[in-house]
C-alpha cells in the first residue's frame, strides 16, 4: 500500500473519528480542529489533490461533495466553509485529496 495517512484511515489501519461514509467516501474529524467544528472528507480511492480527483473521478468527486454538503447541513446552522488546500504552497500537508468543512457554528461539536 502506499505510505498514506488517510488511505491508512480509509483500510482502519490507524483509528479516526468517523462521523459519515458512501461506498466512495469518508468523513471523519480533524485532529487538529481549527474551528469548533472541523471535520475531513476524502475519496476512499488515493488520489494526490482535488484537482486530479476531479479530471480522474468526477463521480467520486460528487460523491464527496454531497456527502461532506449533508454532514455541514447536519452538524451546522447552515454556515460553514468547504474548502480544498492544494500543493504545498497553498498549504497542503497531506497529499490525498481531502476537503475541509469548517463552521464556528456548530449544532454539535
Ligand atoms: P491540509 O493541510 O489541507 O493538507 O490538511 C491536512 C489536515 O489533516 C490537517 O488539518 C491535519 O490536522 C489533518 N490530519 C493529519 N493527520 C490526521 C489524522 N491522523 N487524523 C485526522 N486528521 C489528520
Ligand atoms: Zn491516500
Amino acid at each position: 500500500m502506499i505510505d498514506c495517512i488517510f488511505c491508512k484511515i480509509v483500510a482502519g489501519s490507524i483509528p479516526a473519528s468517523i462521523v459519515g461514509e458512501t461506498e466512495r467516501s469518508l468523513a471523519f474529524r480533524d485532529v487538529s480542529p481549527r474551528q469548533p467544528l472541523h471535520i475531513l472528507v476524502v475519496p476512499k480511492d488515493h488520489h494526490a489533490n482535488v484537482a486530479d480527483l476531479s479530471l480522474n473521478d468526477p463521480e467520486s468527486l460528487v460523491d464527496l461533495m454531497q456527502l461532506g454538503s449533508r454532514l455541514a447541513n447536519e452538524l451546522t446552522t447552515g454556515h460553514f466553509r468547504f474548502t480544498f488546500n492544494t500543493g504545498e504552497f497553498a498549504g497542503q500537508t497531506v497529499f490525498h485529496a481531502h476537503g475541509h468543512i469548517t463552521s464556528n457554528q456548530p449544532v454539535t461539536s
